[in-house]
């Protein structure tokens, strides 16, 4: 009998509860905001957020730690060894010019688990991640991102530049090569 009556009361009391906690958020701002019409200012994000990833091809070496790193494959690198008669080789972030040219670094953040493992792996800090996670799209290719600084064009005049001076140094070794048998006939018999 006893438990009837308090059944009673709590059905009476918990709706007040309800109605009071209403009616005390009737007068406070508003949190929610409608997406994508009220997107200024961008959201604050918790500091353990994952997403969308962005490279510094200034600080990037191109030394692929980060695509060994990647649980899902997602991160595709090339790069081109500069020579030494490139004119237009990119600065590093010491002011030097740099060894490896990264001629492409894509991100596929269709695949992306936004695991920051790469992150974790870049030696330089050179991937990180961003605030940025409303890049939808309706289409899978736009989703894959070329962080490269280089144009098409140009990544085949770095790599026409390299096969050159490589040509040009085998040359020079077979040149050196065939004079010293010329002035030494005995090792070449051996
Ligand atoms: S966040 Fe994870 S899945 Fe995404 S690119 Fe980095 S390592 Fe790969
Ligand atoms: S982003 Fe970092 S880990 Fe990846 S290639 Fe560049 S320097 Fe290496």
């Amino acid at each position: 009998m006893l438990q009837y009556f308090k059944n009673i009361i709590s059905g009476l009391v918990t709706p007040l509860q309800g109605i009071k906690i209403t009616t005390d958020h009737i007068c406070k701002p508003k949190v929610t905001r409608r997406y994508p019409e009220q997107f200024d200012p961008y959201p604050i994000l918790p500091e353990t957020e994952r997403n969308r990833l962005d490279v510094n091809m200034t600080k990037c070496t191109g030394c692929q730690m980060c695509a060994k790193s990647c649980p899902v494959g997602c991160i595709k690198i090339e790069t081109v060894r500069a020579v030494p008669t490139d004119t237009n080789v990119p600065l590093d972030e010491n002011g030097k010019p740099k060894k490896l040219l990264v001629t492409q670094f894509n991100i596929d953040f269709a695949l992306c688990c936004f695991c920051a493992l790469c992150e974790e792996a870049c030696p330089t800090g050179a991937i990180h991640r961003t605030p940025i996670f409303d890049y939808s799209s309706y289409s899978r290719e736009d989703l894959i991102y070329n962080f490269s600084t280089f144009s098409p064009e140009e990544v085949e005049e770095k790599k026409e530049l390299l096969d050159k001076f490589n040509a040009e140094k085998k040359a020079k070794e077979d040149a050196a090569k065939k004079a010293a048998e010329e002035a030494n006939p005995a090792v070449q018999d051996e």
